[in-house]
């Protein structure tokens, strides 16, 4: 479609997300001279802002805070002209009378573009077991960072076997007394180095082959329950504490009509971040993929923001 033929509309590029994957976008949609609008969540955060330590972002050898290396991101790709709004996005859809341009709602406003790049990022997963929505925030936490300090000298409980599990261990125990993984299997899934810290560690107990049945407490958590995988015996572990550390689920609601999805409901792109639909870029932890990591959703962000350039660039009949 060359450029006489389109319609009015407001942005080249509206990013859905405000991560690593879509500052990363913005930085480099923005500094390419594209129209760029980000939206940020209003009731959601990245994941990154509430890390307590990355040590792995390369550049940066003596690690940072998520929430300040997010400040980074942000400040550099503002610098370039990049718009914000913190709202959250609640439709996505083909313009009635263009399928050149998507119409965006957010609020009570409608922004009509050219192209948008997911980077909704992914939230939490729950164990779904009696006792955890009663006690959140009462002794059930998914966030070492916020919520480790108030278990100094206490006994907490850590649940999962990955990264993210065996970090956060590791974190809390500058603060317990004691902090025992309660892991389904019989070895861990975290990386081998996260592994080796936390063998090495005495704060560290592991509960092996362990299923958390109940988090059980009165005004407060008190402890939990566990079967064991085979037999199903129950046992009681007390605790202050239950950090729950078990993955994450995408936040991809907004495109289950739209994009096709995998099993876990992650939007696939190929390798250029290109989504199903024409027109729709997917970035960082919504996406379908092997890793999940800041490196690779600022990756993805680069990526999905150098293919939305060219496809804007195609639609105004523009050659790159
Ligand atoms: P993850 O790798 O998906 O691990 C989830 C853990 O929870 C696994 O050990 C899994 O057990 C367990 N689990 C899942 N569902 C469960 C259930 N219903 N009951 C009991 N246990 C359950 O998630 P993650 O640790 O949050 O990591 C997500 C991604 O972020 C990964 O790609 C990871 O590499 C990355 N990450 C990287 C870093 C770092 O490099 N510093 C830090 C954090 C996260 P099984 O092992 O038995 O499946």
């Amino acid at each position: 479609m060359s450029k006489a033929k389109l319609p009015q509309y407001d942005y080249d590029i509206i990013i859905i997300g405000g991560g690593p994957a879509g500052y990363t976008a913005g930085l480099y949609a923005a500094r390419a001279g594209l129209k760029t609008l980000l939206v940020e969540g209003a009731s959601t955060v990245s994941q990154i802002t509430i890390t307590d330590l990355i040590e792995n972002y390369p550049g940066i050898p003596e690690g940072i805070n998520g929430f300040d290396l997010m400040q980074l991101f942000k400040n550099q790709a503002l610098k370039f002209g990049l718009e914000t709004l913190a709202k959250d996005v609640s439709a996505i859809k083909n313009n009635a009378f263009s399928p050149a341009i998507w119409d965006i709602t957010v609020g009570d406003k409608s922004f009509k573009t050219l192209s948008v790049i997911a980077a909704t990022g992914a939230q939490w997963r729950k164990l779904g077991v009696p006792g955890e929505e009663e006690f959140a925030g009462k002794g059930v936490s998914y966030c070492a960072t916020c919520d480790g300090p108030f278990y100094k000298n206490k006994d907490v409980v850590v649940v999962g076997g990955g990264d993210t599990a065996i970090q956060e261990a590791l974190f809390l125990t500058h603060f317990a007394k004691k902090v025992i993984v309660v892991h389904r299997r019989d070895r861990l899934r975290a990386a081998g180095i996260l592994q080796k810290r936390a063998f090495a560690e005495k704060k560290i107990e592991f509960a092996w082959k362990a299923n958390l049945t109940e988090v059980v407490g009165r005004d407060f958590v008190t402890g939990i329950k566990i079967a064991d995988v085979e037999s199903g015996k129950l046992s009681e572990i007390p605790a202050e504490g239950v950090f729950i550390f078990v993955g994450r689920i995408p936040h991809t609601n907004l495109f289950h009509v739209l994009l096709k999805l995998d099993a876990g409901a992650y939007i696939i792109t190929d390798d250029n971040m290109r989504t199903s639909a024409a027109g729709i870029f997917a970035a960082g932890d919504c996406r379908a993929k092997q890793f999940r990591q800041v490196i690779t959703a600022a990756g993805d962000g680069a990526n999905a923001a150098f293919s939305a350039e060219l496809y804007v660039g195609d639609m105004k009949g523009q050659s790159y």
